[in-house]
């Protein structure tokens, strides 16, 4: 059976470093994958504005997505602003619902950046509502009732395995309990896709985003006994290991 993988980040591009090695590996796979942003992301640009810079967002989300072989999709909340609400996740529950996905990823729940935690928390509270038996003539909530009705009418659906991505603004209590090895293909079609990101080269606020995260996956992989590694925070599961592969 086909593997489907959502990954949601906070802000467009999130994902893609931190789950995109995993995701481009799933692909190779034969996983269908989808990134998830909440927000374009629109106000890391030092000197372009939101409006300017939520536009090059875009599309290099878009392109990104397009290289490692995942779809891409973008909710219209605001960069700095990310609410943590049922409204939010309703959205989420909804696309989940829709995907139908075996493995969702999100960041850690703890950062230096709120609109990660609440990330954390909406992925959280959707696959939750995700999963709630609902009759779709009779729900009628005193809030979001639109939302509500929408999610009612898709069939249910339960998310198997819940991952948070390691990302170095999300690192406070973050213990890896998952290593998934990534092999060169997925590393070289991940390390050509992400330089389509103006802020993973460096010409935002100049952070070494590449460079760590390629550190990163050489230093996991030295404690996966494998070239290379990206590491994740499950409450494991026996199915979990699934995704390391063989
Ligand atoms: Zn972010």
């Amino acid at each position: 059976m086909t593997q489907t993988v959502l990954a949601i980040g906070a802000h467009i591009g999130d994902m893609d470093l931190t789950a995109g090695p995993t995701l481009a590996k799933l692909v190779l796979d034969g996983a269908n994958a989808t990134i998830v942003a909440l927000t374009p992301g629109e106000r890391g640009h030092p000197r372009l504005s939101p409006s300017e810079y939520k536009r090059q967002k875009i599309a290099e989300g878009e392109a990104f997505a397009t290289a490692i072989g995942a779809d891409f999709m973008v909710l219209d909340h605001s960069d700095g602003f990310l609410p943590d609400n049922d409204e939010v996740a309703l959205e989420l529950a909804t696309i989940i619902r829709e995907k139908q996905p075996d493995t969702l990823i999100t960041h850690w729940k703890h950062s230096i950046h709120r609109d990660h935690e609440h990330a954390a928390s909406l992925s959280e509270r959707a696959r939750f509502l995700a999963g709630l038996p609902m009759d779709p003539a009779t729900e009628t909530p005193a809030e979001n009732a639109e939302l509500v009705r929408k999610l009612a009418d898709l069939p249910r659906h339960g998310v198997r395995t819940f991952l948070h991505a390691e990302n170095w603004e999300d690192m406070e209590g973050f213990q890896p309990s998952l290593y998934v090895p990534i092999p060169d293909e997925a590393f070289y079609r991940w390390v050509s896709a992400i330089r389509h990101q103006a802020f993973a080269r460096g010409e935002t606020y100049g952070f070494r985003y590449i460079d760590y995260y390629t550190a990163l996956m050489t230093t996991r992989g030295c404690l996966a006994a494998y070239p290379r590694a990206c590491a994740f925070h499950t409450n494991a599961t026996p199915e979990v290991t699934k995704l390391a592969g063989p």
